[in-house]
């Protein structure tokens, strides 16, 4: 995780624009109150909104010990939380609630390696807060998984599925290792270690895993059939609940794996026309091919919107004419990586960053987005397909810069909000049909939108201060009917 490190080489040729970019006109978000039919109540009257707040949270911080470190992740996340809380008039015992995750757990695990020896793993599950239901996020394998890192994307479950009104809360969980370096055979025995390491902390209604960067279907498959086999007393059928993004031939819902990138999708679909912006004839770039960067992709090839450029970890490419997402997947298949794609060409970093395009899209690591990217991003908006791809100061240079942000926490809630479909689906043993699954996740996502919007206008803050808003004051308003035990 932290920073992204692409390791690119400057590739000669390549026709694209390098010149800094023009600061674009600030897009006006319209609130459309008439069509928020949740009872949030109507906007406010002021103008248009526009600034980050900037007082920081440091009453809280103090009161909890936390000694501020403005690289480190987790409090750069607890600081938008806190700034969104104080916004929201959040009750203090509230925000120093949610300022700390309920529960870390850290795990040691020996795993036998096919070469014979025994390798020892390191393994977290952080479960933020369970106000609104159980625990539920990812599971991440990646050689740089760190605790305060867990710690923050725990948060940001609590806050999208709050956003997204998902009955569930936040956790987060990981492996330190690199997946793939690891067989089929070492990969499943850390999943069933880990699995086993964990399994009394979790369960179908207190902390549901799933699927996030260096996870997938199959390692979900060996999580839940090892949660069964150290369950005994549970019902078979129950202990499906326990890990959503599952096979569908094993209580997976269908239209899960593409969840995160049709989430995003819709979210386009609902803002860019308020922001001048066609996405049938749209350009765009993606940092990632991975399962939200390549459905993204794919799904916004069939709108008719058009990819000009994409970076990953094995280079950068670029076709002005459109790049053909389809084929773009066959070879990221093949090879994991967009390097050597035929039906483009290799460009470096910089031109990377600065091609012109009508919307830029972060699919991969947290923390890519730097003040140095920033001031080369020559694109209207930015639409965060991965968690937290932005840093803070890369943040206030693109809104200094007019360029509009649609937070993380609401374009990539798609892949969260079919999880939640998919336990429904679990407990009730009904399974849905690809299209109900597609137009109940499109509820959710125009709503989240809406009151994304709503909630601008009201605080009068950027889209991403706006966001967390429309998550806290729910968040708060439950824990004022709830109370604090005893
Ligand atoms: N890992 C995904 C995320 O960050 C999905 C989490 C889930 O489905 O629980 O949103």
């Amino acid at each position: 995780m932290a920073k992204a490190k692409t390791g690119l080489a400057p590739a000669s040729g390549g026709n694209v624009s390098t010149r800094p970019a023009p600061p674009a006109p600030r897009p006006a978000i319209r609130v459309q109150s008439e069509s928020l039919h949740d009872g949030e109540g109507s906007p406010g009257t002021s103008g248009q909104p526009v600034a980050k707040p900037t007082h920081l949270p440091s009453s809280v911080f103090k009161e909890l010990e936390i000694v501020r470190d403005p690289s480190n992740l987790f409090h750069q996340t607890i600081e938008q939380v806190l700034i969104s809380a104080q916004l929201v008039g959040l009750k203090h015992h509230q925000q120093i609630i949610l300022a700390q995750p309920k529960n870390e757990i850290m795990v040691h695990f020996p795993v036998l390696m096919d070469d014979g020896h025994h390798k020892l793993f390191k393994g977290y599950r952080v479960q933020h807060n369970n106000a609104l239901g159980p625990y539920k996020g990812g599971l991440r394998y990646h050689p740089e998984v760190s605790l305060d890192d867990v710690k923050a994307l725990a948060v940001l479950m609590t806050m999208k599925c709050s956003l997204v009104r998902v009955p569930f809360g936040g956790g987060k969980g990981g492996v330190k290792c690199n997946p793939r370096e690891l067989s089929r055979d070492e990969l499943m025995r850390v999943t069933r270690r880990f699995c086993s390491a964990i399994s009394n902390q979790i369960g179908p209604n207190y902390d549901i895993p799933a699927p996030d960067v260096g996870t997938n279907a199959q390692v979900m498959a060996w999580f839940a059939d090892t949660y069964a086999q150290m369950t005994p007393e549970l019902n078979r059928n129950d202990t499906l609940a326990v890990i959503t993004g599952k096979p569908v031939e094993m209580g997976g819902s269908l239209g899960r794996e593409k969840a995160t990138g049709q989430g995003l999708v819709d979210i386009l679909k609902e803002m860019l026309p308020e922001l001048g912006i066609d996405i049938t004839k749209m350009t765009y770039s993606l940092i990632g091919f991975g399962n939200v960067g390549g459905w993204t992709g794919r799904l916004l090839s069939k709108c008719g919107a058009k990819l000009v450029a994409v970076l990953d970890h094995t280079g950068a490419i670029n076709n002005d004419q459109g790049i053909d997402t389809a084929a773009l997947s066959v070879h990221v298949d093949k090879t994991s990586g967009v390097a050597g794609f035929r039906g483009a060409e290799a460009i470096d970093e910089i031109q990377f960053y600065s091609r012109p395009v009508d919307v830029f899209i972060p699919a991969a690591l947290e923390q890519m987005i730097t003040p140095k990217q920033a001031k080369l991003i020559n694109a209207k908006v930015v639409a965060e397909g991965a968690n937290a791809p932005t840093t803070p100061e890369g943040d206030a240079v693109l809104l200094q810069r007019g360029i509009e942000i649609l937070p993380a926490i609401l374009c990539n809630a798609g892949g969260v909000t079919v999880s939640y479909f998919e336990w429904v689906q679990n407990k009730s043993s009904v399974y849905w049909t690809a299209d109900v699954v597609d137009e109940r996740l499109n509820n959710h996502m125009v709503m989240a939108a809406r009151r994304t919007k709503l909630a601008r206008h009201k605080y009068e803050c950027d889209m991403r201060t706006a966001a967390y808003c429309a998550a806290i004051e729910q968040i708060g308003k439950v824990y004022d009917l709830r109370g604090v035990f005893p």
